[in-house]
């Protein structure tokens, strides 16, 4: 083998390994033991394998039984590193047959866990870092990765992993699974997928006192110098990477708004915390309207913490109310906050720029359960990151108003949430209907099982970057998650929402992601932001697009 061959890998193109050696040190092109004896042959493997040729299925039955005998969840989540460090192929077969068992090890709860930990489980590099040390030189820094066939890009700067804070440069474990799982869900090829941590420092002090944080040992750089950094990161973004799609995650709130809206109208990007969960929440409801009967007018929500979760969700909710015909001030009128300092209110001082569209008026209420005293809501959603904060006074008292409450407690990971599955089914008779935002085991309660929703974002992230780059969107637009949201709550068939269920199975997820891209990608070409022209069989052409976990042969 020279080293100047290319292989068209799953549709995206690579050089082929030199020797023997380096096809199997090459996470992309190893197959392990499953490489067969004509390929042992040719590209110089003998002696470098055991000798028994193991097929695929073979290799998975291995992973599995070695994941099976694992007693941690962290331990499961070492082990799946390790893989997708050895043999990429492997590893998403692994996910992909397996994407019930495996969410919650490569994303919320475990990643949580993992990013916690991060410097200490260290293994091996994956994606890129970009630190203050880069700074005046980040479009160099930017062409060291290894292609610039790059389709995808999550960024964050570990401000606000999931629900457990500032996690600095230990929160590579968030795009690094997201990343897996825009492949696992809706076959965005890895080696298109660019995860980048930004660090620009923490203000964890744990970890400033650790010399195995794997960060700049320095405090976070605000304001000024900040929004500078990250100005000059987007614009080597966009000349490395041109026309990629890049999205922001785990940013803190006092960012995340304002990098969306100056950016939006320059790039294709988007914020998940914002508007995936705005999606997600948004189709979750659509389906509880199908269970609770009337139109999103007739509801009154009130939410438990006013950040990017509550504001994506409520501007989504907006979206809808606009099309059943009410003005923007009628449907916002409908949607109410508490926060940390109570119920959002017209005249509360100090009140920041999202939070003012949701400020009504009212006289203040201290708390929540005085909040749902006055309001009477018909849906309660927390999304505040304060767990157990859904007491059982409160679920019973919203439960006192409606036949079906929904609650939706949405912190992450689990322990974050405002209340259990189990509470939420207890405490209404089994009359809510509830979602979490990590997973929760179903409920039997006086011989009926109910199924709690998962509102996991992976339900629209992926289905949105298919949609998107398959049409080579300019643009990512708030339009696109609410069509998304219509096809997830659309897919949901009525034996599952029988079993209380709002969302379609995860093992349905890739009918999902593709009837989410072809819904998107319908949004791209009427507002006319496509660059690629539309192809004759939309949904067959974005399918023809999506990555399968299968080895290529090699022997000539
Ligand atoms: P954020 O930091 O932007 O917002 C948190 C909000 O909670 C803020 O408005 C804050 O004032 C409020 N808050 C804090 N303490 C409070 C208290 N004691 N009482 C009332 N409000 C309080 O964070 P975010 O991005 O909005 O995420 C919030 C939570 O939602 C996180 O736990 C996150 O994991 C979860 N989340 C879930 C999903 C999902 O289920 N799909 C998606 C995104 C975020």
């Amino acid at each position: 083998m020279t080293t100047t061959k290319t292989s068209h890998h799953n549709g995206s193109s690579r050089t082929l390994p030199a020797k023997g050696v380096d096809w199997l040190h090459n996470p992309i092109f190893n197959k392990g033991t499953a490489f067969t004896e004509a390929e042992r042959d040719a590209l110089g493997l003998r002696g470098l394998l055991p000798p028994h040729v193991q097929t695929m299925d073979e290799q998975v039955d291995r992973v599995m039984a070695n994941f099976r005998a694992k007693t941690s969840d962290i331990e499961r989540y070492i082990q799946l590193v390790g893989l997708q460090d050895r043999n990429e192929t492997l590893f998403y077969r692994v996910v992909m047959d397996h994407l019930e068992e495996m969410m919650p090890i490569i994303y919320t709860p475990t990643v949580g866990k993992a990013c916690q930990e991060f410097g200490h489980i260290f293994r091996r590099s994956r994606g890129m870092y970009v630190s203050l040390k880069d700074r005046g030189n980040i479009a160099k820094v930017l062409a060291n990765w290894p292609t610039h066939d790059v389709k995808v890009i999550v960024v964050t700067d570990g401000e606000r992993i999931l629900g457990l804070g500032d996690l600095g440069a230990s929160g590579m474990g968030i795009p690094v699974g997201k990343l897996s799982l825009y492949t696992a869900c809706a076959g965005i090829n890895p080696n298109q997928c660019l995860p980048i941590t930004v660090d620009v420092g923490t203000n964890n002090e744990a970890f400033l006192k650790d010399p195995l944080y794997i960060g700049l040992h320095q405090k976070r750089i605000a304001g000024a110098e900040f929004d500078s950094f990250i100005e000059e990161f987007i614009v080597a973004v966009q000349q490395v990477f041109p026309g990629v799609l890049l999205q922001f995650e785990d940013f803190g709130n006092s960012n995340a708004f304002r990098l969306l809206e100056k950016y939006r109208d320059r790039l294709c990007t988007f914020n998940d915390d914002i508007q995936g969960t705005g999606s997600v929440a948004l189709a979750g409801v659509l389906s509880a309207l199908r269970l609770t009967g009337g139109k999103m007018s007739d509801h009154r929500v009130l939410f438990l913490g006013a950040g990017e979760a509550g504001m994506g969700i409520a501007d989504n909710i907006v979206a809808v109310l606009l099309e059943e015909g009410l003005t923007k001030a009628e449907a916002r009128q409908r949607i109410w906050f508490v926060d940390s300092k109570g119920l959002i209110v017209k005249g509360r001082e100090g009140l920041v720029e999202h939070k003012l569209n949701y400020a009504h008026d009212h006289a203040p209420c201290a708390d929540l359960l005085s909040a749902v005293k006055a309001i009477k809501p018909t849906m309660l959603i927390g999304v505040s990151g304060q767990p157990r904060t859904f007491t059982e006074e409160i679920v019973k008292t919203v439960g006192s108003y409606n036949k079906r409450p929904v609650i939706f407690a949405l912190s992450n990971p689990t322990s974050k949430a405002e209340c259990t599955a189990e509470e939420a089914y207890k405490w209404t008779d089994g009359r809510a209907i509830f979602a979490s935002g990590s997973p929760f085991a179903p409920v039997t309660l006086n011989g009926q099982t109910h199924v709690p929703g998962q509102g996991n974002n992976a339900y629209i992230f992926p289905g949105v970057g298919l949609g998107v780059v398959s049409t080579g969107a300019r643009r990512v637009t708030d339009a696109m998650f609410v069509a998304a949201a219509k096809a997830l709550a659309s897919l949901l068939r009525e034996d599952e929402l029988a079993e209380g269920r709002i969302y379609p199975s995860l093992k349905r997820i890739h009918e999902v992601s593709l009837k989410i891209a072809v819904a998107v990608a319908e949004e791209v070409y009427a507002s006319k932001l496509n660059t690629l022209p539309r192809p004759a069989d939309l949904p067959a052409h974005i399918q023809a697009q999506m990555y399968k976990p299968e080895y290529t042969a090699y022997a000539p």
